[in-house]
C-alpha cells in the first residue's frame, strides 16, 4: 500500500483496507501528513528555508500559489479518501510537520498574508479545514491533530493554542486530537521512559474552551489507563497506535474483559519507529507478527509433539505459549524462582518498568495453553534426554562476558548481575566499564534512591525535562530541574567515538541525555590499567589517571551459555537454540523473541 493518495487507482487500492474494517463494524479515517521541513530528500518545502536540526535537506519557501495548490492537495486527498471508503480524515497540524511549521513562530518567518502576526499563520491549517469540510460534506469525520505542547522555543503560546482550537472547531473540524512535542525536541513524549498518559493534563486543559470532542494520546498503553483518562475528565476519546501493533486484539480483549491477556507495547521503539528510520518494514518487538502477519502464521499442528523448552525468559516463555497455542505438550524448564529471565532485571531499570508487563503477558498465555511449568530446576543434559522429548528447544540466554584487567579480583568489582540480581550494596562512586545498554542502564539504576524510582510521578518527569506544566512559556517548555546526583559515575569504554552510539535511533539519546544531565561522565578511549584499593587507574589519551572509585561495575557484554547445546550435541540430539543462546548481542529481545515465535510456528 502506497503512502500516499493522489490518484483514483491509488484509492481503489485502498478500499482493501476500508472495506476489511467496514465488514468487522469498524470506521476508519486516514490521516493526511505532509512533513514539509521534515521531509527526507532534496525538493522539500517549507514556510520558511529554514532547515529543521534534525533533517539533512534544507526545504525550499513556498511560494504564495504553492499554498494555495498546497491546501487544494489537501482537500483533494480527503475527497480520494472518502472515495476510497474512508469515513473520515485526520488532519496532522501537530509534531513539528509543515502544518504546524506555518503556525510557529520558529519555522515561519514570511511577510506576507501567511507569516508575521498569529492570525496569519494559522491561516494555512485554518483554510485546509474549511476547504475540505465543504468539499467532503456533513457527515464525514474531519480531526484536526492540534500540537497542544510545541515543547520547542519560539513554539505556540497556551492563549494560541485555544485561539487555534476554537478557530479549528468553527472551520468545521468534528474531533481534535492532540499533538505532544515537535520530532525536534529534546523532551521524550513516547519513549518507555515517559510515564503513562503523562500528557493528558493538556489536553483537559483545553476541554473547557471547545465544544467538539477531545482526544487524549501518547503513552497510553492499557483499557485501564484509557478509562482513568477519561474518568479524570481529561479527554472524551483515546487515540493509541503503537498498543495495537502489539495486540491486535487490544480492543476485543478489553471489551471482554480480558485485559491480562494483552500483550502491551513496552514503547521501546525498537521494531516500530527504529525500524521506520532504518528503512525496514515496521512491527514490533512483542510481537513480530505486527506487519507480517501473511508471513509468520500459527495453525493447530497436525502431529502434537513433546517439546521441552530450558529457560523461562522472553525466548523460552514465547516459544512455549506459541507452541502450546498450536497443540503442541510443552514443558518449561527455568532454574530460577520466577519467569522473565533478564527481563526481570530490566523491569527495575528506571524509565523501563513497562517491561513487567511483558513477563505478565506471557505468564497468563502460559497458563491459558497449559504449558507445564518447572520453575527452580537447572536442568542438565541427562535429565533432558531421559524426558523422552521430541524436540528440545534451549533458551537458555548468557552470561556476563569476564574482562582481563589487573586487580579483576579485587572486592570493589562487580557485574551487573551483582547490582540489578544480587543487589549487592554499591559505594558512592562508581565506575562502569562497558558503554552499551546495560551499562547506560545500571548508570540509571544506580542514580536512583535505593536503585528503584518509586513510581513514575508525571510531575518529577515533566520538572526533570523542563516542560512547563503552569504553560507559561511559548512552547512549554522552561529549565529543567535536576535532583542532585546520589552517586558520581563514570561510563568507560575502550573504543573511541561517542557514547550511545549503539543504543536505538528513537531512545538512545534520551538515555544519553537522562545520564548526562544528571552528571553522569563518560570517558572514551581508555586504556584499563589496574584496580586495587586506591581506585581504578586508567589511562586516557596517554594520560594516566586514577579515578577513587568505590566499585568497578563490569557491564563488558554477553556471551551466550552452550553448555547444555554442546552435550546435548555430543549425544546425537539435535537441539534448537533462540535467543541469547543462539547470540549474545545485549539489548535484543527483538531477536530473541522473533526467532521464538518463528520456531513455535514451523515446529
Ligand atoms: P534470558 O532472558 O537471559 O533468559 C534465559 C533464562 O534461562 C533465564 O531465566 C535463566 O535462568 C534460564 N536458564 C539458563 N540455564 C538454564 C537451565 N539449564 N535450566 C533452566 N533454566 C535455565 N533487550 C531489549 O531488547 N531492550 C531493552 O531495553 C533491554 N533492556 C535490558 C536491560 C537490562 C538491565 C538487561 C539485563 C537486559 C536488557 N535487555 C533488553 C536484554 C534482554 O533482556 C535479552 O535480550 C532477553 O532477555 C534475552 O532473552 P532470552 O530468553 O534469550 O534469555
Ligand atoms: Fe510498542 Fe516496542 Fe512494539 Fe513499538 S516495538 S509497538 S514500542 S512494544
Amino acid at each position: 500500500m502506497a503512502a500516499k493518495l493522489t490518484t483514483k487507482e491509488e484509492s481503489d487500492k485502498h478500499k482493501i483496507i476500508t472495506s476489511a474494517v467496514h465488514a468487522e463494524g469498524g470506521k476508519i479515517c486516514m490521516q493526511i501528513l505532509h512533513t514539509g521541513r521534515y521531509g527526507y530528500h532534496a525538493k522539500i518545502v517549507a514556510p520558511s528555508a529554514i532547515q529543521a536540526p534534525i533533517n539533512f535537506f534544507k526545504p525550499k519557501e513556498l511560494s504564495h500559489d504553492e499554498i494555495l495548490k498546497t491546501i487544494s492537495d489537501y482537500v483533494q486527498c480527503a475527497l480520494l479518501a472518502k472515495e476510497a471508503g474512508y469515513d473520515g480524515v485526520e488532519i496532522m497540524g501537530s509534531e513539528g510537520y509543515l502544518i504546524n511549521q506555518f503556525i510557529a513562530k520558529r519555522t515561519n518567518q514570511r511577510n506576507d498574508e501567511w507569516g508575521g502576526v498569529y492570525e496569519n499563520r494559522i491561516k494555512f491549517p485554518i483554510q485546509i479545514v474549511e476547504q475540505t469540510r465543504k468539499a467532503v460534506g456533513k457527515e464525514c469525520i474531519i480531526i484536526y491533530r492540534l500540537s497542544m505542547l510545541d515543547l520547542v522555543e519560539d513554539g505556540s503560546t497556551w492563549s494560541e493554542v485555544v485561539q487555534l482550537a476554537k478557530a479549528i472547531e468553527a472551520a468545521g473540524a468534528t474531533l481534535i486530537n492532540t499533538g505532544i512535542g515537535w520530532h525536534e525536541a529534546r523532551i521524550p513524549t513516547i519513549a518507555t521512559k515517559v510515564p503513562r498518559k503523562a500528557f493528558a493534563w493538556v489536553t483537559k486543559k483545553l476541554k473547557s474552551e471547545v465544544s467538539i470532542p477531545l482526544i487524549a494520546v501518547n503513552r497510553i498503553n492499557t483499557p485501564k489507563i484509557a478509562e482513568e483518562v477519561i474518568s479524570e475528565g481529561c479527554a472524551d476519546m483515546i487515540s493509541m497506535a503503537r498498543p495495537f501493533l502489539a495486540d491486535p486484539d487490544f480492543v476485543l480483549k478489553s471489551m471482554e474483559d480480558r485485559a491480562d491477556e494483552i500483550n502491551t507495547c513496552i514503547a521501546c521503539n525498537q521494531a516500530c519507529l527504529d525500524h521506520t528510520f532504518q528503512m525496514k518494514i515496521s512491527s514490533c518487538l512483542v510481537n513480530p507478527r505486527a506487519c507480517h502477519e501473511t508471513e509468520l502464521i500459527y495453525t493447530t499442528t497436525l502431529s502434537p509433539k513433546n517439546i521441552a523448552v530450558v529457560g523461562g525468559g522472553p525466548a523460552g516463555m514465547a516459544f512455549a505459549h506459541i507452541a502450546a497455542m498450536r497443540g503442541h505438550n510443552v514443558t518449561l524448564y527455568e532454574a530460577s524462582h520466577e519467569l522473565g529471565g533478564q527481563f526481570n532485571m530490566a523491569k527495575i531499570i528506571p524509565g523501563k518498568e513497562e517491561y513487567a508487563e511483558t513477563i505478565r503477558y506471557y505468564k497468563t498465555m502460559l497458563s491459558k495453553y497449559k504449558v507445564k511449568l518447572i520453575l527452580n530446576k537447572k536442568v542438565t543434559s541427562e535429565e533432558l534426554e531421559k524426558g523422552s522429548y521430541d524436540e528440545i528447544v534451549l533458551a537458555s540466554g548468557v552470561v556476563p562476558r569476564k574482562v582481563n584487567i589487573p586487580g579483576i579480583e579485587h572486592k570493589k568489582v562487580l557485574n551487573y548481575l551483582d547490582v540489578l540480581q544480587y543487589k549487592v550494596q554499591v559505594g558512592k562512586t562508581v565506575a562502569i566499564v562497558g558503554a552499551g545498554g546495560i551499562g547506560f542502564d545500571v548508570a540509571e539504576y544506580l542514580l536512583h534512591t535505593n536503585g528503584h524510582r518509586e513510581t513514575q510521578q508525571i510531575n518529577d518527569f515533566l520538572v526533570e525535562w523542563g516542560v512547563d506544566h503552569e504553560y507559561h512559556s511559548a512552547g512549554a517548555i522552561t529549565k529543567p530541574q535536576i535532583k542532585s546526583p546520589i552517586r558520581e559515575i563514570f561510563i568507560l569504554k575502550r573504543s573511541t567515538g561517542k557514547h550511545g552510539a549503539t543504543l536505538g535511533k528513537t531512545t538512545g539519546w534520551i538515555h544519553k541525555a537522562s545520564l548526562t544531565n544528571h552528571g553522569v561522565k563518560m570517558l572514551a578511549d581508555v586504556q584499563y590499567i589496574k584496580i586495587d584499593d586506591e581506585g581504578f587507574h586508567i589511562e586516557v589519551k596517554g594520560e594516566k589517571i586514577l579515578l577513587p572509585v568505590d566499585n568497578v561495575i563490569i557491564c563488558a557484554g554477553q556471551e551466550s551459555s552452550r553448555t547444555l547445546y554442546d552435550s546435548l550435541k555430543t549425544s546425537g540430539r539435535n537441539p534448537h537454540l533462540i535467543g541469547g543462546a543462539f547470540e549474545a548481542a545485549e539489548l535484543d529481545a527483538k531477536s530473541a523473541i522473533y526467532q521464538a515465535c518463528h520456531l513455535a510456528a514451523g515446529i
